[in-house]
């Protein structure tokens, strides 16, 4: 734990009960706060009070005994309304801080100097984030990976000048961090997301390029209009000592980090291509398919260099990457047919980077729809040998795939990944894949993607026991 001691001696008030806040009333106690807590729900105020924490009604405490205000990132500070704790702090002229700020504050305090890598983007935060600690970690670095991903960030162990903090942010958590200015601050992409909460898709990536100019590396992507303008104009205006550099998935760049022909390229500012580092290859990378993945793999190599890896411990690094459950993750293969769970794919967008990694796909879809369906997908409807569709959506994609896509209606996991299995196993593909990537949330049939996925997981792997192919194994 982090205990966050730039509060000691001082009464804050915190809002949100969930585990970062917890964990944060825990840290700030640890530190020697006097903290009021409250959720609006009784089930977070009871796991509170059975760790010690006190809870007060903060709708009829007096808001000028606070010093400051920490709030949950999953509670509204602006849009579509400030949230009435928001207005109670503003009213009374107290701050309005989350964990991430506490964290930065204690940084500032004990250890100026310590490493503290960020990551934020529409796409691809926890991907590049976990890459990024599994790079540093195999070539033996202590670091710490948590934030919008795993771990809240205060239960992590403090900042030191030997440890390296990877921090996933999001944009609510940067919102809620005024003084955030890591060591190296990453911007993978940007993409309309979150307006309902953020009002406008200029105040969003406002909030986003925040965490790229308070950093004394900025590592921004330049293969969208929203990042690109961010780097020209931090680029024009930087602060002495800042450095910035483009980072692309897209293109050769005449300098900077960039992706070409699946390999992870550096050319420094004012070199000839003669000169272009190799810090990695993708090719064999199982776990880093697709344009997309290649973009994470970009950034978390640009890291891994600024951070002194060797390039070939960069490029072993991106080879023994595991993956992130739920994202593309193989679950097994049984014979040719290879099973992978993309359950994380609650929209269309998500599911056609999928799609776009696989050839011959058995595809598993459907569930809780999410607006436009799937036939922003329609280009790829080439590449699915047959779909298979479970859940509440299961008539609506049958009338999009009608006609383009053999498809047939499974209604439940079990029996689509049973159909799926054998249809794939009679394919004449190489390498025939069942996929899930729904296009859509799953909250008709389970609790949350998570769940959904470790379905599929289990379910492939009981396929296997009850008909098991001689001498093949998943
Ligand atoms: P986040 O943490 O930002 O939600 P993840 O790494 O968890 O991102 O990936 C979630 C999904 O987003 C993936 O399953 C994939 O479909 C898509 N994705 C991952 N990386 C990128 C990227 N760089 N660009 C666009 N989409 C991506």
């Amino acid at each position: 734990m982090t205990p966050a001691t730039t509060f000691a001696g001082r009464k804050v008030a915190l809002f949100g009960l969930g585990g970062s806040g917890l964990a944060t009333a825990r840290a700030l106690i640890a530190g020697g706060a006097n903290v009021a807590a409250w959720d609006d729900g009784e089930a977070g105020r009871a796991r509170a009070r059975e760790q010690g924490v006190e809870i007060v009604d903060l709708t009829s405490a007096d808001w000028r005994e606070f010093s400051a205000l920490i709030l949950s990132p999953g509670v509204p500070l602006t849009h579509p309304e400030p949230h009435w704790t928001v207005a109670r702090a503003r009213e009374a002229g107290v701050e309005v801080i989350g964990d991430i700020e506490l964290f930065c504050r204690e940084r500032q305090v004990k250890a100026p100097g310590a490493p503290f890598i960020a990551i934020t983007g529409t796409n691809g935060k926890s991907t590049t984030t976990a890459l990024i600690a599994h790079l540093l970690r195999s070539a033996g670095k202590d670091v710490q990976l948590g934030g919008n991903i795993g771990t809240p960030i205060l239960d992590l162990e403090p900042p030191s000048e030997t440890r390296i903090h990877v921090i996933e942010c999001s944009s609510f958590q940067i919102d809620l961090t005024p003084s955030l200015a890591p060591s190296i601050g990453i911007l993978i992409n940007l993409t309309p997301d979150h307006i309902d909460r953020h009002g406008t898709m200029e105040n969003y990536a406002a909030v986003k390029e925040r965490l790229v100019a308070g950093a004394d590396v900025a590592l921004i992507g330049v293969d969208d209009a929203f990042s690109h303008a961010i780097g020209a104009r931090l680029t024009e205006r930087r602060r002495e000592g800042q450095r910035v550099y483009p980072v692309s998935a897209a293109r050769a760049l005449d300098w900077g980090f960039f992706i070409e022909d699946r390999k992870a390229l550096y050319r420094e500012a004012g070199h000839g291509s003669e000169e272009t580092e190799t810090l990695g290859d993708l090719e064999g990378a199982r776990t880093l398919r697709g344009a997309h993945n290649a973009q994470n793999a970009a950034f978390a190599a640009a890291v891994a260099w600024h951070c002194g890896l060797s390039c070939a411990e960069i490029a072993r690094g991106l080879l023994t990457y595991p993956g992130l459950p739920h994202r593309m993750e193989e679950v097994g293969r049984r014979g040719r047919v290879v099973f992978v769970n993309d359950s994380k794919a609650t929209n269309a967008d998500a599911a056609e980077k999928a799609l776009l990694s696989y050839d011959d796909i058995f595809w598993i879809a459907g569930g809780k729809a999410k607006e436009g369906g799937i036939e922003p997908l329609r280009p790829l409807f080439p590449r699915i040998a047959k779909a298979y569709l479970i859940g509440a959506a299961a008539q609506d994609f049958a009338r999009t795939l009608e006609g383009a896509v053999t498809y047939e209606q499974c209604g439940t996991l079990d029996v689509a990944i049973a159909r799926a299995a054998e249809e794939a196993a009679l394919s004449e593909a190489r390498e025939p894949v069942v996929l899930l990537s729904p296009a859509c949330a799953s909250y008709d049939q389970f609790a949350n993607f998570e769940a959904r996925g470790d379905a599929f997981r289990l379910l492939a792997r009981e396929l296997h026991a009850h008909a098991p192919i001689a001498g093949e194994s998943l």
